[in-house]
């Protein structure tokens, strides 16, 4: 038996980025890490093979946020922008790719709406909001203020770009609070972003958001938290159960030991923590249990530059729904950080699976790998055949913020009351994103710290 005045279960970036902003607040503090693989890290795993580098999930992090920046300086990483060709980026319409225009202007000017669904869309400054704050989809929200054919051409392939969803079934306010918020606080998007350019009239526009990552892939933060916080490491302990006893939680592991702490942190997938808590307290498990996790495939290809007909200068391109083919999208990854490819040679990653086509990610690898090459040859113009293939299988991917999860926090919320000492983190709850991840541990600890 150990014990800990604190156990944070799950070592990905939100357990290991808790430990580290807690112990900077209270270095003293006697603090513990389990994580049930014998790795950390959980969805963020670089791996080199034959001279490719390979993201098997978080491929990287948008800079318009800055709590990974702040944490990779703080650990004396320096992160990797993406190239400048990562602005560009491309959908599929109509069986062709289209780029998306980069500034609004252009937008207008471009063929990827019809004139009718330009008019639409700026119809939206005159479409009345909602009075009620209901709790509406992706695909109602957007559809209802900027029409069908921008829903469907751009924010359905973003919202399965995020989360690999179904945005009929995704919740707008919990997905994309920024946007939902702009039509309660100033009646419309149009209006709201008028408003807010005028707000910062004289402070300097925010550049564009790029990706980043870290020039050995997203694994160096990992490292550098693992070097940061080692002996507190726990690797190889699957938590399966916990007790309460006299204001001490107990919490039982697969090889047998336990561990006892005064405070616990569930830092894994939903589904764990429900799988935890199964039988200390039902009503918590079953919340936790039905935010869902569908699964997703990543199937990595490495070509030589020449290969590819269509070229080679852009980040990537998403798959709308409505064009009924059977991969989400597929990303440059050696566009976007040249040294992911040997010379001469690119590395796309395709996205398959998701929420709403499940059975497609559980292919068996040949089939998966069929698949996923027919469609790059169509789309992208490939000749000949890949010279390097590895296939990444996540179960389960993503969790799904879907219309009623804010209704769902707040029952957890209420069940926590019960459980001194007892918190939940994650990316299940509040933010999918790496950004959001490491934020919410900031405010964690914060908030660990003041009781
Ligand atoms: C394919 C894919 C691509 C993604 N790409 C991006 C991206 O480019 N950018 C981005 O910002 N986000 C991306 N995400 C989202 C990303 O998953 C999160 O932002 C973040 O990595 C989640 O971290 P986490 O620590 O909350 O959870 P996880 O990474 O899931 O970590 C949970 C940890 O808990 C451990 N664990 C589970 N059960 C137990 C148990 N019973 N006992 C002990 N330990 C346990 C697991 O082994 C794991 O290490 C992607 C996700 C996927 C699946």
């Amino acid at each position: 038996m150990g014990q800990a005045e604190v156990v944070i279960v799950g070592g990905g970036i939100s357990g290991l980025s808790l430990a580290y902003f807690l112990l900077k607040k209270k270095p003293d503090l006697d603090i513990k890490i389990i994580e049930a693989e014998n790795k950390a890290g959980g969805k963020i795993v670089s791996e080199n093979i034959s001279s490719f580098l390979c993201e098997a999930g978080v491929n990287g992090f948008l800079n318009n946020k800055p709590s990974t920046i702040v944490l990779a300086n703080e650990l004396g990483i320096e992160p990797l922008m993406g190239s400048e060709h990562s602005k560009v980026r491309y959908i599929l319409i109509d069986g062709q790719l289209k780029k998306v225009p980069e500034d609004p202007l252009k937008f207008f000017a471009s063929s990827l709406l019809s004139v009718r669904g330009k008019i639409r869309m700026i119809g939206e400054y005159f479409i009345p909001p909602l009075k009620e704050d209901i709790d509406e989809s992706v695909q109602s929200f957007v559809s209802r203020r900027v029409g069908t054919e921008f829903y469907e051409k751009l924010i359905d392939p973003m919202s399965t770009g995020i989360y690999a969803g179904d945005p009929t079934k995704m919740s707008m306010k919990s997905c994309f609070p920024k946007v939902y918020w702009l039509e309660k606080k100033y009646g419309g998007l149009i209006k709201g972003l008028i408003a807010l350019k005028k707000g910062k009239k004289n402070v300097e526009t925010a550049p564009k958001s790029m990706l980043m990552s870290f020039r050995n892939g997203m694994v160096e933060l990992i490292q550098s938290l693992e070097n940061k916080l080692a002996s507190k490491i726990l690797k190889n302990k699957k938590v399966l159960d916990i007790t309460l006893n006299n204001g001490l939680y107990n919490l039982y592991m697969a090889d047998g030991e336990y561990l006892q702490a005064t405070k616990i942190v569930l830092a894994c997938p939903a589904h764990e923590s429900a799988n935890i808590v199964k039988e200390f307290d039902k009503e918590l498990s079953k919340l936790l249990a039905s935010i869902p996790y569908p699964p997703l495939s990543v199937v990595a290809f490495g070509f030589k530059t020449e290969q590819i007909g269509f070229g080679t200068g852009l980040y990537g391109f998403l798959v709308p729904h409505r064009e009924k083919r059977k991969i989400l999208g597929c990303l440059f990854d050696s566009t976007i950080f040249p040294n992911r490819a040997p010379q001469g040679y690119v590395l796309l990653r395709t996205m398959i699976g998701g929420m709403r086509s499940p059975d497609l990610a559980l292919l068996p690898d040949e089939k998966l790998i069929e698949t996923a090459l027919s469609e790059l040859r169509d789309i992208l113009s490939i000749k000949g055949n890949p010279e390097f293939i590895k296939i990444f299988r996540w179960q389960k991917a993503i969790p799904q913020y879907q219309v009623g999860h804010e209704e769902k926090l707040r029952k957890i919320d209420e069940r926590l009351k019960s459980f001194p000492g007892f918190y939940l983190t994650g990316n299940a709850y509040r933010g999918v994103s790496v950004n959001d991840c490491i934020q919410n541990s900031i405010e964690l600890a914060d908030k660990f710290l003041s009781l």
